[in-house]
Protein backbone atom coordinates (compact mmCIF):
# COMPACT_ATOMS: atom_id res chain seq x y z
CA UNK A 1 0.00 0.00 0.00
CA UNK A 2 1.08 3.25 -1.16
CA UNK A 3 1.98 5.56 1.69
CA UNK A 4 1.05 8.74 -0.05
CA UNK A 5 -2.08 8.89 1.93
CA UNK A 6 -0.26 9.45 4.94
CA UNK A 7 0.91 12.48 4.05
CA UNK A 8 0.33 16.10 4.20
CA UNK A 9 -1.73 17.91 1.36
CA UNK A 10 0.80 20.22 0.29
CA UNK A 11 3.17 17.06 0.01
CA UNK A 12 0.54 14.43 -1.71
CA UNK A 13 0.58 16.83 -4.59
CA UNK A 14 4.11 15.93 -5.71
CA UNK A 15 3.93 12.63 -4.80
CA UNK A 16 6.01 9.93 -6.98
CA UNK A 17 5.79 6.84 -7.91
CA UNK A 18 5.77 2.91 -5.73
CA UNK A 19 5.25 -0.41 -7.66
CA UNK A 20 2.34 -2.31 -6.37
CA UNK A 21 1.87 -5.80 -6.10
CA UNK A 22 -1.15 -7.67 -7.82
CA UNK A 23 -2.58 -9.93 -5.18
CA UNK A 24 -3.26 -9.07 -1.22
CA UNK A 25 -1.89 -10.60 1.64
CA UNK A 26 -4.16 -13.49 1.19
CA UNK A 27 -3.32 -14.35 -2.23
CA UNK A 28 -6.27 -13.28 -3.81
CA UNK A 29 -6.57 -11.23 -6.98
CA UNK A 30 -7.23 -7.44 -6.40
CA UNK A 31 -8.32 -5.30 -9.50
CA UNK A 32 -6.01 -3.31 -10.57
CA UNK A 33 -7.65 0.29 -12.35
CA UNK A 34 -5.53 2.67 -13.85
CA UNK A 35 -6.80 6.17 -14.51
CA UNK A 36 -5.21 8.46 -16.89
CA UNK A 37 -5.03 12.02 -16.02
CA UNK A 38 -4.87 13.44 -12.43
CA UNK A 39 -6.62 16.47 -12.46
CA UNK A 40 -9.91 16.98 -10.81
CA UNK A 41 -11.86 14.01 -13.09
CA UNK A 42 -9.31 11.38 -12.35
CA UNK A 43 -9.02 12.71 -8.28
CA UNK A 44 -12.82 12.24 -7.98
CA UNK A 45 -12.78 9.35 -10.13
CA UNK A 46 -10.44 7.90 -7.50
CA UNK A 47 -11.72 8.80 -4.55
CA UNK A 48 -15.23 8.28 -5.26
CA UNK A 49 -14.32 4.26 -5.77
CA UNK A 50 -11.83 4.10 -3.44
CA UNK A 51 -15.56 4.62 -1.45
CA UNK A 52 -17.52 2.98 -3.12
CA UNK A 53 -15.68 -0.17 -3.88
CA UNK A 54 -16.84 -3.44 -1.71
CA UNK A 55 -13.69 -5.42 -3.18
CA UNK A 56 -10.26 -5.35 -3.16
CA UNK A 57 -8.68 -3.16 -5.56
CA UNK A 58 -5.59 -1.13 -6.50
CA UNK A 59 -5.79 2.08 -8.31
CA UNK A 60 -2.83 3.90 -10.50
CA UNK A 61 -3.04 7.42 -11.32
CA UNK A 62 -0.87 8.46 -14.14
CA UNK A 63 -0.41 12.31 -14.16
CA UNK A 64 2.16 13.69 -17.26
CA UNK A 65 2.94 16.94 -15.32
CA UNK A 66 4.79 17.01 -12.04
CA UNK A 67 1.88 18.73 -10.38
CA UNK A 68 -2.07 17.28 -9.50
CA UNK A 69 -4.60 19.12 -10.05
CA UNK A 70 -4.68 19.62 -13.63
CA UNK A 71 -7.09 22.89 -15.01
CA UNK A 72 -7.47 23.65 -10.90
CA UNK A 73 -4.23 25.73 -10.05
CA UNK A 74 -3.74 28.38 -7.82
CA UNK A 75 0.24 29.52 -8.42
CA UNK A 76 1.88 32.54 -6.42
CA UNK A 77 4.01 35.38 -8.37
CA UNK A 78 7.02 33.55 -7.42
CA UNK A 79 9.24 36.08 -9.50
CA UNK A 80 7.94 39.07 -7.41
CA UNK A 81 9.72 40.04 -4.53
CA UNK A 82 8.80 39.24 -0.70
CA UNK A 83 6.58 39.63 0.66
CA UNK A 84 4.40 39.87 -2.85
CA UNK A 85 6.03 36.57 -4.16
CA UNK A 86 3.58 34.67 -1.89
CA UNK A 87 0.52 36.07 -3.19
CA UNK A 88 -1.56 33.26 -4.80
CA UNK A 89 -4.14 33.40 -7.62
CA UNK A 90 -6.41 31.52 -10.02
CA UNK A 91 -4.78 30.49 -13.27
CA UNK A 92 -7.17 28.16 -14.29
CA UNK A 93 -10.79 27.73 -12.85
CA UNK A 94 -11.67 30.71 -10.99
CA UNK A 95 -15.46 29.73 -9.47
CA UNK A 96 -17.15 26.49 -8.31
CA UNK A 97 -21.25 26.71 -9.32
CA UNK A 98 -23.59 26.29 -6.34
CA UNK A 99 -26.89 24.35 -6.92
CA UNK A 100 -27.65 23.39 -3.30
CA UNK A 101 -30.80 26.05 -3.78
CA UNK A 102 -32.64 23.06 -6.17
CA UNK A 103 -31.39 20.13 -5.06
CA UNK A 104 -28.36 17.70 -4.19
CA UNK A 105 -24.93 19.21 -5.53
CA UNK A 106 -22.35 16.76 -5.71
CA UNK A 107 -19.89 19.12 -6.15
CA UNK A 108 -20.45 21.21 -3.40
CA UNK A 109 -21.17 18.28 -0.72
CA UNK A 110 -17.51 16.97 -1.94
CA UNK A 111 -15.87 20.18 -1.24
CA UNK A 112 -17.51 20.15 2.71
CA UNK A 113 -16.64 16.60 2.72
CA UNK A 114 -13.08 17.86 2.57
CA UNK A 115 -13.52 20.16 5.46
CA UNK A 116 -13.15 23.28 2.92
CA UNK A 117 -14.60 26.51 3.76
CA UNK A 118 -16.10 28.41 0.57
CA UNK A 119 -16.77 32.09 0.37
CA UNK A 120 -19.73 33.26 -1.94
CA UNK A 121 -18.47 35.31 -5.34
CA UNK A 122 -20.66 38.19 -6.70
CA UNK A 123 -20.54 40.31 -10.15
CA UNK A 124 -23.06 42.18 -11.93
CA UNK A 125 -21.61 44.88 -13.31
CA UNK A 126 -20.18 45.78 -17.07
CA UNK A 127 -17.53 48.17 -17.98
CA UNK A 128 -18.60 49.47 -21.12
CA UNK A 129 -17.12 52.48 -23.40
CA UNK A 130 -14.87 53.18 -20.36
CA UNK A 131 -17.29 53.77 -17.77
CA UNK A 132 -18.79 51.38 -15.09
CA UNK A 133 -22.43 50.06 -15.71
CA UNK A 134 -23.80 48.64 -12.23
CA UNK A 135 -27.71 48.82 -12.94
CA UNK A 136 -29.86 49.11 -15.35
CA UNK A 137 -30.35 53.27 -14.23
CA UNK A 138 -26.30 53.09 -14.94
CA UNK A 139 -27.42 51.19 -18.75
CA UNK A 140 -30.60 53.21 -19.27
CA UNK A 141 -28.41 57.02 -18.51
CA UNK A 142 -25.35 55.73 -20.92
CA UNK A 143 -26.86 54.38 -23.90
CA UNK A 144 -30.86 55.23 -23.76
CA UNK A 145 -34.25 53.97 -22.80
CA UNK A 146 -34.34 51.89 -26.32
CA UNK A 147 -31.11 49.55 -25.60
CA UNK A 148 -32.38 49.08 -21.71
CA UNK A 149 -35.86 48.35 -22.98
CA UNK A 150 -34.53 45.95 -25.37
CA UNK A 151 -32.18 44.33 -23.08
CA UNK A 152 -34.87 43.70 -20.83
CA UNK A 153 -37.00 42.28 -23.21
CA UNK A 154 -33.83 39.51 -24.18
CA UNK A 155 -33.38 39.00 -20.03
CA UNK A 156 -37.39 38.19 -20.15
CA UNK A 157 -37.26 35.83 -23.44
CA UNK A 158 -34.16 33.99 -22.00
CA UNK A 159 -35.73 33.22 -18.55
CA UNK A 160 -38.73 31.88 -21.20
CA UNK A 161 -36.72 29.68 -22.44
CA UNK A 162 -35.25 28.12 -19.67
CA UNK A 163 -36.97 27.83 -16.09
CA UNK A 164 -34.35 27.57 -12.97
CA UNK A 165 -35.19 23.94 -13.04
CA UNK A 166 -35.05 23.14 -16.45
CA UNK A 167 -31.15 24.75 -16.15
CA UNK A 168 -30.26 21.84 -13.19
CA UNK A 169 -32.28 19.75 -15.14
CA UNK A 170 -30.38 20.48 -18.59
CA UNK A 171 -27.46 18.01 -18.69
CA UNK A 172 -29.53 14.99 -18.06
CA UNK A 173 -31.70 14.96 -20.96
CA UNK A 174 -30.72 11.72 -21.99
CA UNK A 175 -30.71 11.50 -25.76
CA UNK A 176 -33.28 14.22 -25.78
CA UNK A 177 -32.17 17.57 -27.45
CA UNK A 178 -34.42 20.34 -25.80
CA UNK A 179 -35.99 22.90 -27.67
CA UNK A 180 -34.36 25.53 -28.89
CA UNK A 181 -30.48 23.43 -28.30
CA UNK A 182 -29.91 22.79 -31.99
CA UNK A 183 -30.51 26.77 -32.98
CA UNK A 184 -26.83 28.10 -32.90
CA UNK A 185 -26.56 31.04 -30.51
CA UNK A 186 -26.02 33.55 -32.77
CA UNK A 187 -29.04 33.12 -34.92
CA UNK A 188 -31.22 33.53 -31.23
CA UNK A 189 -28.76 36.70 -30.66
CA UNK A 190 -30.16 38.26 -33.73
CA UNK A 191 -33.14 38.28 -32.35
CA UNK A 192 -32.16 40.51 -30.37
CA UNK A 193 -32.64 43.73 -32.60
CA UNK A 194 -30.95 46.58 -30.90
CA UNK A 195 -27.16 46.16 -31.33
CA UNK A 196 -26.36 48.02 -28.20
CA UNK A 197 -28.62 45.65 -26.22
CA UNK A 198 -26.70 42.86 -28.38
CA UNK A 199 -23.19 43.69 -27.45
CA UNK A 200 -24.14 43.79 -23.38
CA UNK A 201 -25.42 40.50 -23.82
CA UNK A 202 -22.28 39.48 -25.86
CA UNK A 203 -19.65 40.94 -23.11
CA UNK A 204 -21.74 39.39 -20.52
CA UNK A 205 -21.49 35.79 -21.45
CA UNK A 206 -18.50 35.98 -23.84
CA UNK A 207 -15.68 34.63 -21.29
CA UNK A 208 -17.97 32.20 -19.78
CA UNK A 209 -18.27 30.55 -23.21
CA UNK A 210 -14.75 30.54 -23.99
CA UNK A 211 -16.33 30.82 -27.89
CA UNK A 212 -18.05 32.59 -30.22
CA UNK A 213 -21.84 32.57 -30.77
CA UNK A 214 -21.69 31.01 -33.77
CA UNK A 215 -20.14 27.90 -32.62
CA UNK A 216 -22.51 27.18 -29.72
CA UNK A 217 -25.91 25.76 -29.09
CA UNK A 218 -28.66 28.65 -28.21
CA UNK A 219 -29.09 26.06 -24.91
CA UNK A 220 -25.43 26.83 -23.87
CA UNK A 221 -25.51 30.32 -24.74
CA UNK A 222 -28.61 30.97 -22.61
CA UNK A 223 -26.92 28.73 -19.77
CA UNK A 224 -23.75 30.99 -19.65
CA UNK A 225 -26.29 34.27 -19.62
CA UNK A 226 -28.66 32.71 -17.03
CA UNK A 227 -26.00 31.88 -14.49
CA UNK A 228 -25.26 35.38 -13.42
CA UNK A 229 -29.07 35.26 -11.95
CA UNK A 230 -28.82 33.81 -8.52
CA UNK A 231 -32.72 32.19 -9.12
CA UNK A 232 -30.29 29.93 -11.39
CA UNK A 233 -27.20 29.48 -9.06
CA UNK A 234 -24.92 31.21 -7.05
CA UNK A 235 -20.41 31.44 -7.03
CA UNK A 236 -18.35 30.66 -4.74
CA UNK A 237 -14.42 29.89 -4.36
CA UNK A 238 -12.58 27.91 -1.57
CA UNK A 239 -11.02 29.83 1.13
CA UNK A 240 -7.11 29.97 0.88
CA UNK A 241 -7.21 28.45 -3.34
CA UNK A 242 -9.20 26.93 -5.74
CA UNK A 243 -6.27 24.43 -5.76
CA UNK A 244 -7.38 22.78 -2.01
CA UNK A 245 -9.32 20.81 -3.75
CA UNK A 246 -7.45 18.29 -5.33
CA UNK A 247 -5.05 18.66 -3.06
CA UNK A 248 -7.01 17.39 -0.07
CA UNK A 249 -8.76 14.41 -2.77
CA UNK A 250 -4.90 13.48 -3.08
CA UNK A 251 -4.09 13.69 0.46
CA UNK A 252 -6.96 10.83 1.26
CA UNK A 253 -6.91 8.69 -1.64
CA UNK A 254 -4.48 5.51 -1.06
CA UNK A 255 -4.21 5.51 -4.78
CA UNK A 256 -0.63 5.02 -6.40
CA UNK A 257 0.61 8.55 -8.08
CA UNK A 258 2.69 8.57 -10.95
CA UNK A 259 3.66 11.87 -11.42
CA UNK A 260 5.43 12.89 -14.67
CA UNK A 261 3.95 9.88 -16.33
CA UNK A 262 2.62 11.01 -19.53
CA UNK A 263 0.17 7.88 -20.91
CA UNK A 264 1.31 6.90 -24.72
CA UNK A 265 -0.60 4.49 -25.67
CA UNK A 266 -3.26 1.60 -24.10
CA UNK A 267 -3.54 -1.71 -25.47
CA UNK A 268 -6.64 -3.72 -25.36
CA UNK A 269 -5.84 -7.26 -24.41
CA UNK A 270 -7.54 -10.77 -25.91
CA UNK A 271 -8.69 -11.14 -22.29
CA UNK A 272 -11.11 -7.84 -21.29
CA UNK A 273 -7.28 -6.66 -20.27
CA UNK A 274 -5.55 -3.52 -20.83
CA UNK A 275 -1.80 -3.08 -21.24
CA UNK A 276 -0.92 0.70 -20.76
CA UNK A 277 2.34 2.31 -21.65
CA UNK A 278 3.67 5.19 -20.07
CA UNK A 279 6.94 7.22 -20.69
CA UNK A 280 9.01 9.51 -17.75
CA UNK A 281 12.34 10.63 -17.39
CA UNK A 282 13.22 6.70 -16.44
CA UNK A 283 12.09 5.35 -19.55
CA UNK A 284 8.94 3.84 -21.01
CA UNK A 285 7.15 1.22 -18.69
CA UNK A 286 3.95 -0.74 -18.81
CA UNK A 287 1.45 -2.25 -16.58
CA UNK A 288 -1.75 -4.39 -16.92
CA UNK A 289 -4.99 -3.18 -15.70
CA UNK A 290 -8.49 -4.46 -15.47
CA UNK A 291 -10.08 -1.58 -15.85
CA UNK A 292 -8.77 1.66 -17.86
CA UNK A 293 -10.52 5.39 -17.01
CA UNK A 294 -9.41 7.93 -18.86
CA UNK A 295 -10.05 11.03 -17.15
CA UNK A 296 -8.56 13.51 -19.61
CA UNK A 297 -10.05 17.13 -21.66
CA UNK A 298 -11.77 15.76 -25.06
CA UNK A 299 -8.50 17.49 -26.88
CA UNK A 300 -6.24 15.22 -24.80
CA UNK A 301 -7.63 12.05 -25.82
CA UNK A 302 -6.64 11.97 -29.41
CA UNK A 303 -3.40 12.47 -28.31
CA UNK A 304 -3.49 8.60 -26.95
CA UNK A 305 -2.61 5.70 -28.84
CA UNK A 306 -5.21 2.89 -28.64
CA UNK A 307 -3.82 -0.22 -29.92
CA UNK A 308 -6.89 -2.22 -31.25
CA UNK A 309 -8.54 -1.44 -34.16
CA UNK A 310 -12.41 -1.52 -33.05
CA UNK A 311 -11.12 0.64 -29.89
CA UNK A 312 -8.73 2.86 -32.03
CA UNK A 313 -12.28 3.50 -34.37
CA UNK A 314 -14.65 3.54 -31.48
CA UNK A 315 -12.25 5.92 -29.64
CA UNK A 316 -11.95 8.74 -33.02
CA UNK A 317 -15.66 8.91 -33.03
CA UNK A 318 -15.90 9.77 -29.49
CA UNK A 319 -14.00 12.17 -30.17
CA UNK A 320 -15.39 13.43 -33.25
CA UNK A 321 -18.92 13.68 -31.69
CA UNK A 322 -17.33 15.97 -29.05
CA UNK A 323 -14.58 17.92 -30.99
CA UNK A 324 -15.91 21.77 -30.55
CA UNK A 325 -12.63 23.08 -29.03
CA UNK A 326 -12.71 26.34 -27.04
CA UNK A 327 -10.40 28.60 -26.05
CA UNK A 328 -9.12 30.25 -22.81
CA UNK A 329 -6.33 32.75 -21.94
CA UNK A 330 -5.80 34.22 -18.63
CA UNK A 331 -3.32 37.06 -17.73
CA UNK A 332 -2.50 38.21 -14.06
CA UNK A 333 -1.44 41.21 -12.32
CA UNK A 334 -0.04 42.32 -9.13
CA UNK A 335 -0.48 45.93 -8.23
CA UNK A 336 1.30 47.66 -5.46
CA UNK A 337 -2.65 48.67 -4.15
CA UNK A 338 -6.07 47.57 -5.65
CA UNK A 339 -6.88 51.01 -6.57
CA UNK A 340 -9.70 49.68 -8.32
CA UNK A 341 -11.82 49.91 -5.39
CA UNK A 342 -12.93 52.97 -5.18
CA UNK A 343 -15.30 52.36 -8.05
CA UNK A 344 -15.19 48.42 -8.66
CA UNK A 345 -16.23 46.22 -4.95
CA UNK A 346 -17.78 43.15 -6.77
CA UNK A 347 -15.60 39.82 -7.10
CA UNK A 348 -15.81 40.54 -11.10
CA UNK A 349 -16.37 42.86 -13.72
CA UNK A 350 -17.05 42.21 -17.57
CA UNK A 351 -15.02 44.45 -20.19
CA UNK A 352 -16.18 45.18 -23.81
CA UNK A 353 -12.51 44.44 -24.78
CA UNK A 354 -11.34 41.56 -26.72
CA UNK A 355 -14.81 40.52 -27.85
CA UNK A 356 -15.61 40.89 -23.63
CA UNK A 357 -13.52 39.33 -21.05
CA UNK A 358 -14.13 38.98 -17.53
CA UNK A 359 -11.69 40.93 -15.24
CA UNK A 360 -11.68 39.51 -11.71
CA UNK A 361 -10.73 41.13 -8.47
CA UNK A 362 -8.20 37.96 -7.44
CA UNK A 363 -7.05 40.22 -4.72
CA UNK A 364 -10.36 39.76 -2.97
CA UNK A 365 -10.35 36.30 -2.29
CA UNK A 366 -7.57 37.64 0.16
CA UNK A 367 -9.33 40.59 2.03
CA UNK A 368 -6.21 41.22 4.08
CA UNK A 369 -3.71 42.00 1.29
CA UNK A 370 -2.49 45.50 1.09
CA UNK A 371 -1.26 44.87 -2.80
CA UNK A 372 -3.55 43.83 -5.19
CA UNK A 373 -4.37 41.64 -8.17
CA UNK A 374 -6.60 41.37 -11.46
CA UNK A 375 -7.09 38.72 -13.62
CA UNK A 376 -8.27 39.06 -17.24
CA UNK A 377 -9.92 36.41 -18.38
CA UNK A 378 -10.47 36.34 -22.45
CA UNK A 379 -12.39 33.39 -23.85
CA UNK A 380 -12.76 32.04 -27.76
CA UNK A 381 -11.31 34.00 -30.47
CA UNK A 382 -9.39 36.43 -28.82
CA UNK A 383 -8.26 33.55 -26.96
CA UNK A 384 -6.77 32.07 -29.83
CA UNK A 385 -5.51 35.02 -31.56
CA UNK A 386 -3.39 36.46 -28.61
CA UNK A 387 -1.61 33.43 -27.40
CA UNK A 388 0.72 32.81 -29.41
CA UNK A 389 2.71 36.57 -28.27
CA UNK A 390 4.72 36.80 -25.41
CA UNK A 391 3.71 37.44 -21.93
CA UNK A 392 5.41 41.37 -21.35
CA UNK A 393 3.17 41.89 -25.24
CA UNK A 394 0.32 40.52 -23.55
CA UNK A 395 0.79 42.21 -19.85
CA UNK A 396 1.15 45.27 -21.84
CA UNK A 397 -1.94 44.92 -23.90
CA UNK A 398 -4.13 44.18 -20.38
CA UNK A 399 -2.87 47.05 -19.19
CA UNK A 400 -3.28 49.27 -22.16
CA UNK A 401 -7.01 47.70 -21.77
CA UNK A 402 -7.85 49.18 -18.31
CA UNK A 403 -10.53 51.65 -18.41
CA UNK A 404 -9.85 55.62 -18.36
CA UNK A 405 -10.58 55.84 -14.85
CA UNK A 406 -8.23 53.02 -14.30
CA UNK A 407 -5.51 54.32 -16.08
CA UNK A 408 -3.01 54.38 -12.83
CA UNK A 409 -2.64 50.52 -13.53
CA UNK A 410 0.47 51.20 -15.31
CA UNK A 411 2.33 52.96 -12.70
CA UNK A 412 1.03 50.56 -10.05
CA UNK A 413 2.63 47.25 -11.94
CA UNK A 414 4.82 45.06 -10.16
CA UNK A 415 4.40 41.63 -12.18
CA UNK A 416 2.50 39.98 -14.22
CA UNK A 417 1.74 35.63 -15.20
CA UNK A 418 -0.37 34.43 -18.33
CA UNK A 419 -1.77 30.99 -18.39
CA UNK A 420 -2.79 29.99 -21.95
CA UNK A 421 -5.77 27.00 -22.26
CA UNK A 422 -6.11 26.60 -26.14
CA UNK A 423 -8.60 23.78 -26.75
CA UNK A 424 -8.38 23.02 -23.43
CA UNK A 425 -12.53 23.22 -22.83
CA UNK A 426 -15.47 22.56 -24.92
CA UNK A 427 -17.32 25.09 -26.88
CA UNK A 428 -20.54 22.49 -27.41
CA UNK A 429 -20.21 20.22 -24.47
CA UNK A 430 -22.22 16.81 -24.74
CA UNK A 431 -22.11 17.32 -28.45
CA UNK A 432 -24.86 18.86 -30.39
CA UNK A 433 -27.34 16.41 -29.04
CA UNK A 434 -26.65 14.80 -25.21
CA UNK A 435 -25.69 11.32 -25.28
CA UNK A 436 -27.88 9.20 -22.68
CA UNK A 437 -24.96 8.85 -19.52
CA UNK A 438 -23.63 4.91 -20.38
CA UNK A 439 -22.95 6.28 -24.14
CA UNK A 440 -21.22 8.89 -23.16
CA UNK A 441 -18.66 6.83 -20.56
CA UNK A 442 -18.51 3.88 -22.45
CA UNK A 443 -16.54 3.95 -26.23
CA UNK A 444 -16.94 0.63 -27.09
CA UNK A 445 -19.23 -1.17 -24.49
CA UNK A 446 -19.01 -4.22 -26.56
CA UNK A 447 -15.43 -4.54 -27.10
CA UNK A 448 -13.95 -2.77 -24.04
CA UNK A 449 -16.63 -2.45 -21.39
CA UNK A 450 -14.02 -2.16 -18.44
CA UNK A 451 -12.23 0.79 -20.45
CA UNK A 452 -14.24 4.16 -19.38
CA UNK A 453 -14.04 7.96 -20.09
CA UNK A 454 -14.41 11.33 -17.64
CA UNK A 455 -14.47 14.52 -18.49
CA UNK A 456 -16.36 17.80 -18.12
CA UNK A 457 -16.74 17.92 -22.12
CA UNK A 458 -19.54 15.13 -21.27
CA UNK A 459 -21.54 17.15 -19.58
CA UNK A 460 -21.10 21.06 -19.60
CA UNK A 461 -17.76 21.76 -19.32
CA UNK A 462 -17.57 22.72 -15.76
CA UNK A 463 -15.94 21.14 -12.08
CA UNK A 464 -20.11 19.93 -11.36
CA UNK A 465 -19.96 18.53 -15.02
CA UNK A 466 -16.57 16.48 -13.91
CA UNK A 467 -17.53 15.46 -10.51
CA UNK A 468 -20.91 13.93 -12.25
CA UNK A 469 -18.84 12.16 -14.72
CA UNK A 470 -16.38 10.83 -11.95
CA UNK A 471 -19.25 9.54 -9.92
CA UNK A 472 -21.03 7.58 -12.91
CA UNK A 473 -18.08 6.36 -13.26
CA UNK A 474 -16.99 5.10 -9.99
CA UNK A 475 -20.22 3.60 -9.60
CA UNK A 476 -20.12 1.80 -12.76
CA UNK A 477 -16.73 -0.07 -11.69
CA UNK A 478 -17.57 -0.41 -7.92
CA UNK A 479 -20.83 -2.48 -9.65
CA UNK A 480 -19.02 -4.24 -11.80
CA UNK A 481 -16.14 -5.03 -9.63
CA UNK A 482 -19.34 -6.29 -7.08
CA UNK A 483 -20.60 -8.58 -9.97
CA UNK A 484 -17.22 -10.28 -10.36
CA UNK A 485 -16.34 -11.15 -7.33
C1 LIG B 1 -9.23 29.26 -17.67
C2 LIG B 1 -10.27 28.27 -17.24
C3 LIG B 1 -11.29 28.68 -16.42
C4 LIG B 1 -12.24 27.78 -15.98
N1 LIG B 1 -13.20 28.22 -15.12
C5 LIG B 1 -14.06 27.33 -14.59
C6 LIG B 1 -14.96 27.76 -13.58
O1 LIG B 1 -14.95 28.93 -13.19
N2 LIG B 1 -15.82 26.83 -13.06
C7 LIG B 1 -15.81 25.53 -13.48
O2 LIG B 1 -16.61 24.73 -12.96
N3 LIG B 1 -14.95 25.10 -14.42
C8 LIG B 1 -14.08 25.96 -14.98
N4 LIG B 1 -13.17 25.54 -15.91
C9 LIG B 1 -13.21 24.12 -16.34
C10 LIG B 1 -12.51 23.21 -15.32
O3 LIG B 1 -11.21 23.64 -15.13
C11 LIG B 1 -12.57 21.77 -15.84
O4 LIG B 1 -13.93 21.36 -15.82
C12 LIG B 1 -11.77 20.75 -15.05
O5 LIG B 1 -10.45 21.14 -14.85
C13 LIG B 1 -11.79 19.41 -15.80
O6 LIG B 1 -11.03 18.46 -15.09
P1 LIG B 1 -10.33 17.24 -15.84
O7 LIG B 1 -9.68 16.42 -14.80
O8 LIG B 1 -11.30 16.59 -16.75
O9 LIG B 1 -9.25 17.90 -16.81
P2 LIG B 1 -7.94 18.73 -16.45
O10 LIG B 1 -8.20 19.66 -15.34
O11 LIG B 1 -7.48 19.29 -17.74
O12 LIG B 1 -6.90 17.62 -15.95
C14 LIG B 1 -6.38 16.67 -16.85
C15 LIG B 1 -5.01 16.21 -16.34
O13 LIG B 1 -4.52 15.17 -17.19
C16 LIG B 1 -3.13 15.36 -17.40
N5 LIG B 1 -2.76 14.68 -18.66
C17 LIG B 1 -2.96 15.11 -19.94
N6 LIG B 1 -2.54 14.17 -20.81
C18 LIG B 1 -2.06 13.13 -20.07
C19 LIG B 1 -1.49 11.86 -20.41
N7 LIG B 1 -1.33 11.45 -21.67
N8 LIG B 1 -1.10 11.04 -19.40
C20 LIG B 1 -1.26 11.42 -18.10
N9 LIG B 1 -1.78 12.61 -17.73
C21 LIG B 1 -2.20 13.45 -18.71
C22 LIG B 1 -2.97 16.87 -17.43
O14 LIG B 1 -1.62 17.24 -17.15
C23 LIG B 1 -3.94 17.31 -16.35
O15 LIG B 1 -3.33 17.37 -15.07
C24 LIG B 1 -12.20 26.42 -16.40
C25 LIG B 1 -11.18 26.01 -17.25
C26 LIG B 1 -10.23 26.91 -17.67
C27 LIG B 1 -9.13 26.46 -18.58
Amino acid sequence: MSTLSQQPASQALRATHAVCPRTNTRGSHVSRVGIVGGGPGGLMTAYFLEKLAGAPLRITLFEASPRLGGKLHTPHFSHAPAPYNSVRYEAGAAEFYDYSIHDDDPLKELIAEMGLSIAFMGGSGLILEDRPVANLEDLRDQFGEAACQAFLNFDGRARGEMSPTEFYHSDFPEGASPSPGEISFETFLRSLPNPRARQIVETLIHSDLATEPRFTSTAYGLQNYLMNDPAYMQLYSIVGGNDLLPRELASRIAAEKCLEHRVENITAEQDGRFLVTTSSQQGDSVEEFDYVVVALPHNQVSRLAFRDEQLAVAIQQHQAYYDYPAHYLRVTILFDSPFWRKTLTESFWMLDRFGGCCLYDESLREPALECGVLGWLLGGQAASDLAHHDDAHLIDLMLDSLPDFLREGRDRFLSGHVHRWIGAVNARPGGVRPLPQPSRHHPAPVKCPRLLLVGDYLYDSTLNGVCDSADYVARWIAGDLTNTI
